[in-house]
């Protein structure tokens, strides 16, 4: 049998789905981002649902922006109800522009200020090189790594600038060791990691701190039910992860509340990796997990 996991290890209770969490204790002060607004894409599920939920619960006004304005809108309620703040739903793709500043715009008049954007929007599949298509891999870089520089500078040009702010991009850990059947999420998050030191080092001046967020593998999301779902039913995944588990969303989301909050006032231009010490030593083979991408097509 297992040692008992060290209380500073063990998961906080979540939700599989996108749903609120039912319980919720707080481990720092409630009201940790009282008065702020934070602009979360992709926030209307998975990940991003949850890093709403628990800014909410600190205190924070938030905007969940995406493509399909009826899933943000029905986040937007479930949030409300749990958490008595205010969220604002709003549809936006972040590969134009122009829908980013027009929701921008309106989240501004709305709450008057933005402090805090969580870039969380992303596309992902399992697929080897020599079947992705060149419009498949384009997509991912698009919606990705472009996505994040077109919402960063936007956010930069209509507040930060002036008032400094907080950027929290997600990324993962799959270029660490060139993860198989994962080239297209992989490059693209790379080049987010990049762009997180680029624009931490020219907005620095302007108070402007930018990080990464790398998660593991996190139950309860899309990206977990598809891509580490059947892995996870057919071997002993979770023996090779340090923890010996995997991740929850509440765990993404306090690590992106650190990130956002004054807790780290002089942390900018770094990868925080939370994934239980997974990339050290996660399995990487080709072809296992080509099995496991077509038993899961
Ligand atoms: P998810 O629920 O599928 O989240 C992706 C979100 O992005 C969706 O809400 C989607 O909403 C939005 N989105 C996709 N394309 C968009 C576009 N063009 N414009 C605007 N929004 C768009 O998946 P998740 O697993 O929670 O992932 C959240 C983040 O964590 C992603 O960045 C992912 O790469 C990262 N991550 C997840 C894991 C994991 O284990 N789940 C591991 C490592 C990293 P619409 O469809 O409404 O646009």
């Amino acid at each position: 049998a297992m040692a008992e996991a060290a209380v500073g290890a063990q998961a906080p209770p979540d939700e599989e789905g996108d749903e609120c969490l039912r319980e919720y204790r707080h481990l720092l002060s409630p009201d940790l981002l009282a008065g702020q607004v934070a602009f979360i894409t992709g926030g209307g599920s998975g990940i991003g649902f949850r890093i709403a939920e628990i800014f909410m619960r600190h205190g924070c006004r938030t905007v969940i922006a995406s493509r399909n304005l009826e899933r943000v809108s029905e986040a937007s309620k479930k949030l409300v109800a749990a958490t008595g703040q205010q969220c604002l739903p709003l549809s936006i793709d972040v590969r134009q522009p122009q829908t980013i500043v027009a929701a921008v715009d309106e989240a501004l008049k709305e709450f008057r200020r933005i402090d805090i954007l969580i870039n969380g929007a992303a596309g992902n599949f399992l697929c080897p090189a020599s079947a992705l298509s060149f419009n498949a891999f384009k997509t991912v870089i698009d919606i990705d790594t472009i996505g994040t520089f077109n919402t960063s500078k936007v956010l930069f040009e209509k507040y930060f600038r002036d008032h400094g702010g907080v950027i929290v991009n997600i990324t993962a850990t799959l270029s660490y060791r060139g993860q198989a059947l994962q080239v297209h999420a992989g490059a693209a998050k790379a080049a987010i990691d990049a762009m997180t030191r680029h624009l931490a080092v020219e907005w620095g001046p302007n108070n402007i701190r930018v990080n990464s967020l790398a998660p593991g593998p996190i139950t309860g999301t899309e990206g977990f039910r598809r891509l580490g779902g059947k892995f996870a039913e057919k071997s002993s995944l979770f023996d090779m992860i340090p923890l010996q588990r995997a991740g929850n969303k509440t765990e993404i989301a306090h690590s992106s509340l650190y990130l956002a909050s004054p807790l780290s006032s002089y942390v900018t231009g770094t990868t925080l990796v939370v994934d239980g010490g997974s990339w050290l030593t996660s399995a990487n083979s080709f072809s296992a997990l080509l099995g496991i991408a077509s038993s899961s097509a």
